[in-house]
């Protein structure tokens, strides 16, 4: 129970009121760890209630004292911008009960803002490292003071590149701190990092899911292999199933999602787009639109989606076969959650048969194929609008082109009504096109590898952003990132994007 792990009154308060009633695995091992002041080393992913697991005893310490100007009494790391803003939104829902600043430090959106939040003296600080860098150098921020730092999903900041950024972060923190260290995997640069910057650690360790959860009905779907046959085939499934809700469609390189996204969008379905070219705002914007069901369906792509908390989602669509099972194990995880059903069906060509394969030896089980015509019965007419498509595409598109995501929250709800053939022209104008949204934006932020790619890394990505090509790095080392193990794929000419149907 809650109450047995030491946390403060105020704290269990918001914990009850976030309508928890029993700590999850690393929760109950790292938090009282964590509030005896220990180094914690915590080997765990995303979806296992990890982030409570530093937050709530950070809210507990963090009771006693206060924050001085430019001098944050917490640090946390995390790799991308949408983590770092998520983790910002959990202080809001478990310090309800406290009178804590927290700056969220991200690239993307106004430098001087966050400057002068950290200047009137923070508690807590989030920050991707670029940024978080920036505003060192710039001399607006002193980390004299930091008395416990967090640095969350370090694996990924290895495959980002953010190693040498870290470790010149650390250098500057006051040897006494805590440091509370959280990482899926351990590779070698991962236990270095850990063997010099925490201090006698306890390691608590909750098993990463290889299996997925019985709530989720899986089907593998047959489909042709030019990107043609793909939209087709999703097309169907979409207009088939009656039961969605909402859903996540996911790809396996960025370049395709605009793609798939004007087509979904021609063919009259309420979509967003999510990838790391997009500037923050337009991410943060998509998200709130899916999350308030502005926005039925999300094209996605792994690096984009991993971490991030959609609690109700009745479908994920592989638009792709991932390339690595693991990947098929998150994405699926992302529907059927906390004994939800949900449905998740895998597009898969006659050139996927080896990682089909895969995923079913990871999962340790057989997916059924979707039988011939199954999907195809249920939706005869390519033309006719079921309740999953586009429901007012004004509305949609607006909460997606919102400049704020606070603007997209605003927004008013969609009618339920579906739209009867919608028109595709009202949303087509050029300008307003995701893609042309997704050009890398001036940033505020000097590092070239936080002035694209949404906080994400500068090493191993692709031209604009994402890890999107293997690149060749560590060579030296046995660890090789599960994307830098995928097949070299051609790229495509750019040509097909617009002669996309
Ligand atoms: P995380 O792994 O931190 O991304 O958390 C995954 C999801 O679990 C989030 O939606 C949390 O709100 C939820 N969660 C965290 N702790 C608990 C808990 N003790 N009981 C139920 N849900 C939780």
């Amino acid at each position: 129970m809650f109450n047995e792990l030491g946390l403060s009154t105020k704290v269990l308060s918001a914990v009850e009121a976030a309508g928890y009633t029993r700590p999850t695995p690393i929760q109950a091992a790292a938090i009282p760890h964590a509030l005896e002041k220990r180094d914690v080393l915590g080997l765990a992913q995303t979806g296992t209630g990890k982030t409570a697991s530093f937050v709530l005893p950070m809210l507990s310490l963090l009771e006693r004292g206060r924050a001085r100007a430019r001098m944050p009494r917490t640090l946390i790391l995390e790799p991308t911008r949408e983590l770092a803003a998520q983790v910002a939104e959990s202080f809001d829902k478990y310090g309800v009960n406290h009178k804590l600043t927290v700056a969220l430090l991200i690239g993307g959106v106004s430098f001087d803002e966050q400057s002068r939040k950290v200047d009137r003296g923070a508690d807590v600080v989030i920050a991707t490292p670029g940024r978080l860098l920036d505003h060192l150098e710039r001399g607006k921020l002193l980390l004299q003071q930091i008395e416990i730092l967090v640095i969350d999903e370090a694996d990924r900041m290895l495959d980002m590149g953010f190693i040498p950024d870290i470790e010149r972060i650390c250098k500057l923190l006051p040897i006494t701190r805590q440091t509370l260290f959280f990482s899926a995997t351990m590779p070698k640069e991962i236990q270095s990092l850990v063997d010099r910057f925490l201090h006698n650690p306890v390691r608590v360790e909750v098993s990463p899911p290889s299996s997925t959860a019985e709530t989720v009905e899986q089907r593998f779907v047959r489909s042709g292999e030019t990107p043609k046959d793909k939209r087709a085939t999703l097309r169907r499934l979409l207009k088939a199933e009656d039961e969605l809700t909402n859903g996540i469609i996911f790809c396996n390189r960025k370049r395709d999602i605009g793609t798939l996204f004007r087509s979904l969008e021609r063919h009259g379905f309420s979509v967003g787009a999510l990838h790391g070219d997009m500037d923050q705002r337009s991410r943060m914007a998509t998200l709130d639109g899916f999350k308030n069901n502005k926005i039925t369906l999300l094209v996605a792509s792994d690096v984009a989606a991993r971490g991030l908390d959609i609690p109700k989602v009745s479908h994920v669509f592989n638009y792709d076969v991932p390339h690595n099972a693991e990947d098929y194990v998150h994405r699926i995880g992302r529907t059927g959650r906390a004994g939800r059903s949900g449905k998740a069906f895998t597009i898969s060509t006659p050139m996927d048969k080896k990682l089909v394969a895969a995923i079913e030896s990871m999962i340790k089980r057989s997916v059924t194929w979707l039988e011939e015509g199954e999907a195809a019965e249920a939706a005869p007419a390519e033309s006719r609008p079921r309740r999953n498509e586009r429901r007012d595409s004004r509305r949609d598109h607006a909460a997606r082109e919102s400049a704020a995501p606070a603007e997209a929250k605003a927004a008013a709800p969609a009618p339920a009504k579906p739209v009867e053939n919608a028109k595709p022209a009202e949303s087509a104008k050029p300008a307003e096109r995701p893609a042309e949204r997704a050009r890398p934006q001036p940033e505020a932020s000097t590092r070239p590898h936080e002035s694209k790619g949404g906080g994400e890394g500068r090493r191993n990505r692709g031209r604009r952003g994402e890890p999107d090509e293997p690149r060749v790095a560590f060579k030296d080392t046995p660890y090789v990132p599960a994307f830098l193990r995928r097949p070299i794929e051609p790229r495509r000419p750019l040509k097909s994007s617009a002669a996309a149907d």
